[in-house]
């Protein structure tokens, strides 16, 4: 990327990362995302349990494998699994020592917005985990939390139904359309405006564009 965009980026990251302090997030900013994955590594040092909340931005970091060669116990669900199944692993990461996952929008006013199909991340990213670590590439800034919104449906949920080969409506208009498919992937909003009082939550933001 051109150096004058990536100082840009870089001074927008800080500057968002002071906001979600202010918000009582602990925030980190990563020029790369070999950078954010080292520091995800020596969190989970010592075979911690790692539960995995869905999220391109930690398959793009190679994080389940890395995780998984440092002898963490990594717990996420398969395709294929049955409902019951699904289940088990859906708590069984919710009480992990470590809990990573991305939401689809960081605010420049520091507040973190997940849109999902099943809510099993949302509630995770609450409560429950020992440690709750959420990475964000640079793409993932919004201006405020309207934008974020409009971010999740009418960018990553799009991409995410493509991914999952989704026949919903924003497939094939390029945008949102709140639709009422069965099929639908956005049915449940979770956002921090501050970090939850109980709970411990790392942000880690990153200069790269990663994920969704
Ligand atoms: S059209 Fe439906 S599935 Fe697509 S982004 Fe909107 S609410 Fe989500």
């Amino acid at each position: 990327m051109d150096a004058n965009k990536t100082a840009f980026n870089l001074k927008t990251l800080e500057n968002t990362a002071a906001a979600l302090r202010r918000n009582r997030f602990e925030a980190q900013v990563h020029a790369t995302g070999e950078g954010a994955a080292a520091a995800v590594l020596a969190l989970a040092a010592g075979g911690k349990r790692v539960g995995l909340g869905g999220s391109m931005t930690v398959e793009a970091l190679g994080l389940p494998g890395k995780l998984a060669a440092a002898g963490c116990a990594v717990v996420t669900h398969k395709p294929g699994m049955a409902p019951q199944e699904r289940r088990e692993v859906w708590l069984a990461a919710q009480a992990a020592d470590l809990y990573l996952a991305s939401p689809q929008a960081v605010t420049l006013d520091g507040k973190l917005v997940f849109v999902d199909a099943n809510g099993n991340r949302g509630a995770a990213v609450i409560y429950g985990p020992r440690k709750i670590v959420l990475i964000a590439g640079v793409n993932k800034l919004a201006r405020d939390q309207e934008a974020g919104l409009w971010r999740a449906r009418n960018v990553a949920a799009i991409a995410n139904n493509l991914r999952l080969k989704k026949d919903n409506p924003c497939v094939r208009t390029g945008r949102c359309e709140d639709c009422a498919s069965p099929a639908r992937i956005c049915n449940a909003v979770t956002l921090l405006w501050k970090k939850p009082s109980q709970s411990d939550v790392l942000v880690l933001l990153v200069n790269e564009e990663l994920g969704y």
